[in-house]
């Protein structure tokens, strides 16, 4: 009987355990006299780079450690009706024995890359000369110029409308950031010094090219 009493007691137990519950503690902040609340902390803002060019990809800006100062840019065409950076590669190196294509950059028609597209070369990445203007005295044009080559055979059809603004912004990126001017903005044939050459083109349109570009 007594061990009956215990376990019910037990049980009770158990119950108002269960049910018991500790009050929570309650915080109060008092700050002590002549407490002054801690200032906020200034964060200044990144420090923006230098040179911002706005919607230009990144690929377009040389690693730094290797960025040269390039003062001339000579445009070109395929003088085929297709193609892109790869094909140009393969072409360059298998006839021509280069290292690889000649131009820093293909700006595609739509064919085997994309309209209007703008493919950077391993010679841009590299700051390297180019192999796209022989010819010139002591290769100047190799050397110090920007070689952009776009898709298309200019003697017989215009470039495309997206090429021609892609064209535009790469040479007014390349503009502001060599500080080079629309007179040292030549076609392949015009180049000081270059050999005899349709390229870019006779149906090129230079003069609505320059009239696309500010100085
Ligand atoms: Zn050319």
């Amino acid at each position: 009987m007594f061990s009956r009493v215990l376990s019910f007691c037990g049980f009770l137990f158990v119950l108002a355990g269960c049910a018991y519950e500790e009050p929570m503690p309650e915080i109060v902040y008092r700050p002590g006299p002549g407490a002054k609340p801690a200032a906020p902390r200034v964060i200044k803002p990144e420090q923006a780079p230098k040179d911002t060019y706005p919607g230009v990809p990144r690929d377009w800006l040389p690693p730094s450690r290797l960025e040269k100062r390039w003062t001339a840019i000579i445009i070109h065409h395929s003088a085929t009706e297709n193609g892109n950076a790869a094909i140009f590669d393969r072409a360059h190196r298998e006839q021509n024995h280069w290292e690889g294509v000649g131009y820093d950059f293909v700006i595609g028609n739509g064919t085997n890359s994309g309209d209007g597209q703008v493919e950077v070369t391993f010679r841009w990445r590299k700051q390297i000369a180019g192999a796209h203007c022989g010819g010139t005295a002591g290769n100047w044009a190799n050397r110090d110029a920007v070689g952009i080559c776009l898709v298309g055979n200019f003697n017989n059809t215009l470039p495309t409308s997206r090429q021609m603004q892609s064209l535009s912004k790469l040479i007014r990126f390349l503009q502001k950031r060599y500080g080079i001017r629309k007179s040292r903005i030549y076609g392949h044939r015009t180049t000081p010094g270059a050999r005899v050459t349709d390229c870019p083109g006779k149906r090129f349109p230079f003069a609505r090219l320059k009239s696309m570009l500010d100085y």
